[in-house]
């Protein structure tokens, strides 16, 4: 999920009709809409598990699985729970729509369609779809820097451990914490400090590639997901996250501040055990902490079990 790239609108047909489909191609493609069709009901699920589109348009009786069991299915799937599904019905039968929006459908169409209604009860879909997608991301995000929130990186990291361990891809966790902060509120007003964060947020975020994942963690600690990335190379992204924090300055009534944090990095590869989001967090946790240790404004990598000061680490 990134917040600022907008993705074609996809639909996911899943009729046993090949003409049906063609059909609804027809319809579709010019409100800009990128259509996809499976014949039958397990291919339609295995199909809707794997690409996730934003809306399904499902037959009632298709063959091997029905309609009825494949909604079920879609419902009770973590990764397909939130898509919205219309029926597609007979024209005649009442009990099939009640049945299908028990089951948790949005909304059906009745065969043969109308073409105009078929597009005006897609789009209404596609519209709460948004609705509800976008209130899933405000739910996510932090109200002060724009970041993801903490509730976001705990589920992230679960979501990337599993990546992680079923394709051998490496994964680094970052853990920033800002140093001597509680003295520049004390000294500067909380406001300042709050300015503080918000432009430590800019700060990581400039230097973090697209596909890591920047959050705050909490009051004035950051965490940052490197994904498929090994420590050797999280060994340059972290000091610059921690250089590009260090350069920012902020300006107090009358001085000029400098900020800086205290980094711990650990990644998949170099953590013995079981790969848990815990064992993660509370890896990186324990090279943070080294970082005060030794002085603040430094990073320190957790190498099974050692703690390593960088530069110098390899
Ligand atoms: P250290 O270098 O050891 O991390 O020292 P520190 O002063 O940063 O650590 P400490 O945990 O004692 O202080 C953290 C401070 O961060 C205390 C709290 O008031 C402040 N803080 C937490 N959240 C916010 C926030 O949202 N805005 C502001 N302005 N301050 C915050
Ligand atoms: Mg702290
Ligand atoms: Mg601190």
């Amino acid at each position: 999920m990134n917040p600022e790239v907008p993705n074609p609108t996809r639909v996911l047909v899943i009729d046993d009709t090949v003409s049906i489909h063609k059909l609804i191609v027809a319809r579709l493609r010019p409100e800009g809409l990128e259509v996809t069709a499976e014949l039958d009901g397990q291919s339609g699920l295995e199909r809707a598990i794997t690409d996730v589109p934003d809306l399904i348009l499902l037959d009632i009786g298709l063959p091997r699985v029905d309609g009825f069991e494949v909604c079920r299915q879609l419902k009770e799937h973590a990764a397909t729970r939130n898509i919205p599904i219309i029926f597609l019905t007979g024209d005649t039968d009442t009990e099939s729509k009640v049945r299908g929006l028990d089951l948790g459908a949005v909304d059906y169409v009745t065969k043969p369609f109308d073409e105009v209604e078929l597009r005006a009860r897609v789009r209404a879909a596609l519209r709460t779809k948004r609705l509800q997608d976008m209130l899933e991301q405000q739910s996510f995000l932090d109200g002060l820097t724009g970041l993801w929130n903490r509730a976001y990186l705990d589920r992230r990291l679960e979501a990337e451990l599993n990546v992680s361990e079923r394709y051998g891809r490496p994964l680094t966790v970052v853990m920033a914490d800002v140093d001597n902060f509680k003295r520049i509120n004390d000294t500067h007003g909380h406001l300042f400090g709050d300015i503080v964060l918000q432009g430590i947020a800019e700060s990581l975020s400039a230097s973090a590639r697209r596909s890591d994942i920047v959050a705050r963690y909490g009051g004035e600690e950051f965490g940052v997901l490197l994904t498929g990335t090994n420590l050797k190379s999280a060994i340059y992204v972290s000091e610059r996250l921690r250089a590009s924090t260090e350069s920012r300055l902020y300006e107090a009534r009358n001085e000029v501040v400098r900020v800086t944090a205290s980094f711990g990095v650990a990644c998949t590869e170099d953590v013995e055990g079981e790969l848990s989001p815990e064992a993660m967090l509370q890896a990186a946790d324990l090279a943070l902490y080294a970082s005060k240790e030794a002085g603040r404004n430094c990073v320190h990598l957790f190498r099974r079990g050692e703690l390593v000061r960088i530069p110098g680490a390899f």
